[in-house]
């Protein structure tokens, strides 16, 4: 196993800008975070944005905005790969005068037909090094006029790459599976491959931990840093994540923006759990805290296999975090909801003492404001599946509640009082509290309804009572 190597850790998160902090990314960043935290080294930021028509300003944005919603701040950048051109131009040239890298002037259709000449042959297809210096030599091919060439990686002929990949075991793949990659373009762009390699080299980074959907590119980035007499970073490709139903996740599965759990209602502290033990464990641990994570993590403890997006074990989290909280913290977090939901809550029982009764029930800040909302607006209208339960005996009790209503207006009091009704008309509790549910809140899943009466008070619980009760 690849655990750290003596030099000093140092990760990187290098993301490319695409609209959003995928989760995939966010996990990335976590145990990229973790492992330097561990290893009491430097965390880094990289944005690739080289394609130009993605990486848009608020493409950027998202990705720092998720960064820092998670709390997964950088110690060093963000980089931006755009704003390191030169450097990138500069190695080129380097390597073309030490002769690693060479010119080659092959036109799109040349190299089609290469391709079509292997495959008819039962070859595989792949770039003939025609223009390798030495080559040119023994056929005396001359540039084309006017033509701008590419720059070709001279990839090692024979031998293997080998790696002991920290997640994955040991790799081994064939230099002859590898042609010479082009890392400039015709008009000197750097290719994505190239600047990976040299900012991994520039930024000393010790350990690459990334999604395995990258392991293609590592016998590539290992062969060019070689070449450039560069150390060799430790590698870790961490599986994908798939959807519940096995599938890549993806839109389709929902949410698969970090921003979205955001405006969803989740915390940050309940993600980045759920995140961290997605794909990675600690004996039968489910809820760690951030600094614990950071004493525990480690690459041999990370799955194997792809992870799969487990949505209520999410929500199961939220709600132990959210139950954390004190009920001011809550209501804080809480009003900027409460306001888009459109209502107020200047008139009626505190905010907190709301929070108070709710958040155990609760598994997002949204359900949270949604239920909330009860306590200051009218409820939705319970009368069709009321017409049911309010029978002549459950009426007449009820309404006999409302004229044994307790001076002292009390959690304790009213339960008193909800007894009595009981004992002189002879229902069960059910019988008369799942009807005062639907009646003060519009909905059967309510905590106690005695301690709701006590947050609603008198005079709402007196009004949504007889709007049921009387003339009817
Ligand atoms: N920019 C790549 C991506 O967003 C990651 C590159 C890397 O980690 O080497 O998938």
């Amino acid at each position: 196993m690849s655990t750290p190597v003596l030099k000093p850790v140092r990760t990187r998160f290098a993301p490319s800008p695409t609209g959003y902090l995928h989760v995939g990314g966010a996990r990335t960043a976590l145990y990229c975070w973790a492992f330097a935290r561990r290893y009491g080294g430097k965390f880094i930021l990289r944005i690739e944005d080289t394609d130009v028509e993605r990486s848009t300003p608020e493409a950027v944005q998202a990705i720092l905005d998720g960064m820092q919603w998670l709390g997964l701040t950088p110690d060093e950048g963000p980089f931006y790969q755009m704003r390191r051109m030169d450097r990138y131009r500069e190695v080129i040239a380097a390597m073309l005068q030490s002769g690693t890298a060479y010119h080659c002037y092959c036109t799109p259709q040349q190299l089609d037909a290469m391709r079509e000449e292997q495959r008819a042959r039962g070859a595989k297809p792949r770039y003939d090094g025609r223009w390798r210096p030495e080559n040119v030599k023994a056929t005396g091919l001359e540039p084309p006029p006017g033509l701008q060439p590419v720059v070709r990686f001279r990839n090692p002929d024979s031998g293997f790459v080998t790696w002991d990949d920290g997640v994955k075991g040991r790799i081994s793949i064939s230099n002859e599976e590898l042609d010479d990659l082009i890392i400039a373009r015709t008009d000197g762009t750097p290719t994505y491959n190239f600047c990976v390699v040299v900012d991994d080299m520039d930024m000393q980074i010790s350990n690459v931990i990334r999604g395995d959907d990258h392991i293609n590119n590592t016998p590539r980035q290992i062969n060019i840093l070689k070449a450039l007499g560069a150390e060799v970073p430790a590698y870790a490709h961490l599986p994908m994540i798939h959807g519940p139903d096995g599938e890549k996740l993806s839109k389709r599965h929902g949410a698969v923006s970090v921003m979205q759990y955001h405006s969803d209602g989740y915390l940050p502290q309940a993600l980045l759990n759920y995140l961290a033990r997605l794909g990675w464990s600690h004996g039968n641990d489910e809820i760690f805290s951030m600094q614990q994570l950071q004493e525990w993590f480690s690459l041999e403890h990370c799955s194997k296999s792809a992870a799969q997006f487990d949505f209520e074990k999410l929500k199961w989290l939220n709600n132990h975090y959210l139950r954390q909280l004190t009920a001011q913290e809550l209501a804080n977090m809480v009003a900027p909801r409460v306001r888009e939901e459109g209502f107020s809550v200047a008139q009626g029982p505190e905010l907190a003492t709301v929070c108070e009764l709710l958040k155990d029930r609760a598994q997002t800040l949204n359900e949270l404001a949604e239920s909330i909302a009860m306590f200051y607006m009218d409820p939705p209208d319970a009368s069709e599946a009321l017409k049911e339960q309010l029978s002549p005996p459950v009426r007449a009790a009820l309404t006999a509640l409302m004229t044994s209503l307790p001076a002292d207006w009390s959690a304790a009091a009213l339960a008193l009082a909800l007894k009595g009704v009981l004992s002189a008309s002879g229902l069960k509790m059910p019988q008369i509290a799942m009807p005062l549910r639907l009646m003060l809140m519009g909905r059967t899943d309510t905590p106690s309804i005695d301690k709701v009466m006590a947050v609603l008070g008198r005079e709402c619980v007196t009004r949504r009572l007889a709007s049921h009760l009387t003339a009817r």
